[in-house]
């Protein structure tokens, strides 16, 4: 497991914004005709209207890479290293010489659960030898020389003593990384979010894609149980968009938040991106008015934090 889930990290290659967030060959043209950057930012939020992009730079702006020509579709960053965008980028890890991201974000943590568990596992099968070893002298020190089948004193005493401080110090390590990247997972953020929260439309949040706890764990692991211990892909979502526990609507995006708009290519092109759920302080709110119609109800993805077409969302803005 801990094989697979490494190698796993080291060879899923990460992932790229989909085609609809590049820049057509007219839009490009058209942006570098334009020298002034409010004028460029009014090209950028015209053809943003059509995508599911709800967060911005901390000016306000839409989030642009010039390197890769493209919209960046909301935790979506640049990796200088890989030297493109990756969709939901936690970080370029030099371990697996790869970026973690949304593609291997779960092989990523279940490598740090396995190999935790073994370096966990080497150092308690050895504590008692290297215990004897230094405590019991020359009585245990012969028993242990017996154990491992006469080897020379010094080696056997540098081979423990590896082994041991190895184990202990990858433990401590990989258990400290493990215990925050489970606390990332719960926040639903990634470690480029922790350092610096996201912009939205409407300020700062960086709860903003927290949809509690187990919402959040299953975005990561997927809904399935029987695939969560196993290396193998069972995120939620397509990386491109993702749902965020905000009611506030942006008003430059398109209005309805059902993903049903006629505005959205990519509802057209039969893949549809999920809108946005609320936050649940807030949806206490709504519940006392009579806005939700059981006559739509939403199916069981709906209310994962996709759609949900009987909501009407007042803006609080
Ligand atoms: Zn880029
Ligand atoms: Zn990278």
């Amino acid at each position: 497991m801990f094989v697979w889930a490494y190698w796993q990290t080291i060879f899923t290659k990460p992932m790229n914004p989909l085609k609809e967030f590049h820049l057509s060959y007219s839009d490009k043209e058209l942006l570098e005709r334009e020298d002034r950057g409010e004028s460029q930012q009014e090209i950028l939020r015209r053809i943003a209207k059509d995508l599911p992009i709800y967060t911005r730079t901390n000016s306000g702006a839409i989030r642009f890479c010039d390197r890769c020509q493209l919209l960046k579709p909301d935790r979506c960053h640049h990796c200088s290293v890989c030297d493109k965008c990756i969709l939901k980028m936690d970080h370029h890890c030099p371990w697996v010489n790869n970026c973690v991201g949304f593609s291997n974000y779960k092989f990523f943590m279940l490598f740090l659960a396995y190999s935790l568990l073994y370096c966990l596992f080497i150092t308690a099968t050895n504590l008692q030898y290297f215990i004897k070893f230094w405590t019991a002298g020359g009585k245990a020190h012969f028993r242990l020389r017996e154990y491992l089948n006469g080897l020379p004193d010094t080696q056997a005493k540098f081979h423990i003593l590896f082994l041991f401080f190895s184990a202990s110090m990858f433990s401590v390590s990989l258990a400290s990384l493990f215990i925050y990247h489970c606390w990332l997972v719960c926040k639903n953020r990634s470690t480029l979010e922790a350092v610096r929260s996201p912009v939205f439309r409407h300020g700062t949040d960086k709860n903003g894609f927290s949809l509690g706890f187990s919402k959040n764990f299953r975005q990561v692991f997927g809904d399935e149980a029987k695939y969560w211990p196993i290396p193998v892909f069972s995120s939620l979502g397509d990386g491109c968009s993702f749902p965020t526990c905000l009611v506030n609507v942006d008003p430059e995006q398109p209005s309805s938040p059902t993903g049903s708009n006629p505005a959205n290519k990519g509802a057209a092109e039969g893949r549809q991106f999920p809108s946005k759920p609320l936050r649940e302080s807030q949806s206490r709110l709504l519940i006392s008015t009579p806005s939700w119609s059981e006559s739509d109800s939403a199916t069981d993805k709906d209310k994962k934090g996709a759609s949900n077409p009987g909501m009407i969302i007042e803006n609080e803005a």
